[in-house]
């Protein structure tokens, strides 16, 4: 195929033209394929190494025969469940396939040509991707010590900005912003900005002083939360997530949102994961263990890393870390590089279960050498 430019990029909707794709990992199938290894270990997507609870698999099980339907499309149940979790009306809930889905229908119910999108350095890259792809304008404000400096991001609020996007914490970084500096950073936003908080990883966060800003949304009614069914939970795979706001947000949101974005199995399954706290304390008490045992042997080997929150950690290998990522994989440890957040001697490692963790690290120390 010739390599000239793209003849379908004079007829594009504004964006796509300088839009680049997200890259995701490589089918674990298929790295070991090319590479001719077996038994590889996957740190490399943030997933649960534990799985899912057992009760995922006997709920899909049980809505398995109904699959030739159409899934309710207004989500009752799974919206009720959560109505109940969050102690909120259903009405504040909007259902995503995964929670991606609903970044990108904030995206598109909110911005436009002429509007701007603003977030941090290092945050997560679908935010601008869901941005552009609209057309919107990215205003990006710089970070201090990787983390978010929402003083900085406060002061880039500007009269085109409709949307800004908070990832608490962030990926990849892993650094999160406390409750105080967070609250006031809302209470200045103007209120017809949105503001969406992600918190993609708030069941592994442990610190005192770290917010749920779901607490806040009938104090701020231009508050949005995303929450996901992908990370502790496991079930990155079926794709669900939702969105918590005020309902006149969620009307708009759910205006634009595809009618039946949220499958069955993922629904059914999500219900099942809400029901079982036993499997997400124990994916939680791996992940701080992980954690421990990671940045102890980065310590070890000398690696500085961004300290984090999640269930990953940004290490920096001291060299592109591409080479190490190539390396690693040889040997079968699948991680993440970082380079296109502006972190090329980062790796991003997902915490993994302890012999993963071991693995990992003995494999560290040798390509390193
Ligand atoms: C993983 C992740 C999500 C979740 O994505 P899903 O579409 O729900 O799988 C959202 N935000 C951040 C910052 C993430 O890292």
């Amino acid at each position: 195929m010739s390599k000239s430019a793209n003849p379908f990029l004079e007829i594009t909707a504004p964006g796509i033209e300088n839009l680049k794709p997200y890259i995701p990992g490589k089918p674990v199938s298929e790295l070991e394929r090319e590479l001719g290894i077996r038994d590889s270990i996957k740190l490399a997507s943030n997933e649960n190494p534990l799985g899912c609870s057992d009760r995922v698999r006997d709920a899909i099980a049980a809505e398995w025969p109904h699959i030739s339907r159409y899934p309710d499309g207004g989500g009752y149940a799974l919206r009720n469940a959560l109505a109940k979790k969050h102690d909120l009306d259903p009405v504040c809930i909007t259902l995503g396939n995964g929670s991606n889905d609903v970044l990108d229908i904030i995206a598109r119910v909110f911005l436009a040509p002429g509007h701007e999108s603003l977030f941090s350095q290092y945050a997560f890259a679908v935010y601008p991707i869901s941005s552009q792809a609209v057309g919107a304008s990215l205003r990006v404000a710089p970070a201090v010590d990787y983390g978010y400096d929402l003083e900085a991001l406060l002061n880039m609020v500007g009269n085109k900005t409709r949307v800004v996007w908070i990832a608490n914490p962030n990926n990849p970084t892993g650094t999160w912003v406390n409750g105080e500096e967070l609250e006031n950073f809302i209470a200045g936003v103007p209120a017809n900005v949105i503001v969406v908080v992600d918190e993609a990883y708030i069941e592994y966060v442990d610190k005192p002083d770290y917010p749920d800003a779901s607490k806040w949304l009938a104090k701020y009614p231009n508050l949005i939360v995303t929450r996901t069914f992908s990370k502790v939970y496991g079930l990155a795979s079926l794709r669900i997530g939702y969105g918590l706001s005020h309902p006149d947000v969620a009307d708009l949101l759910n205006r634009v949102r595809q009618p039946f974005n949220a499958n069955s199995l993922a629904m059914t399954a999500a219900m099942a994961a809400l029901e079982d706290d036993g499997f997400v304390n124990r994916s939680v008490q791996n992940n701080s263990a992980g954690m421990a045992q990671l940045t102890a042997g980065f310590q070890q080997l000398g690696l500085d890393f961004i300290p984090s929150v999640g269930n990953f950690i940004a290490v920096d290998v001291g060299r592109p870390a591409d080479e190490i990522d190539q390396a690693l994989l040889r040997v079968g440890c699948i991680t993440r590089p970082i380079a296109a957040y502006g972190l090329p001697n980062h790796l991003r490692i997902t915490i993994g279960r302890p012999d993963e963790n071991a693995r990992l690290l003995s494999a560290l120390s040798k390509v390193i050498d």
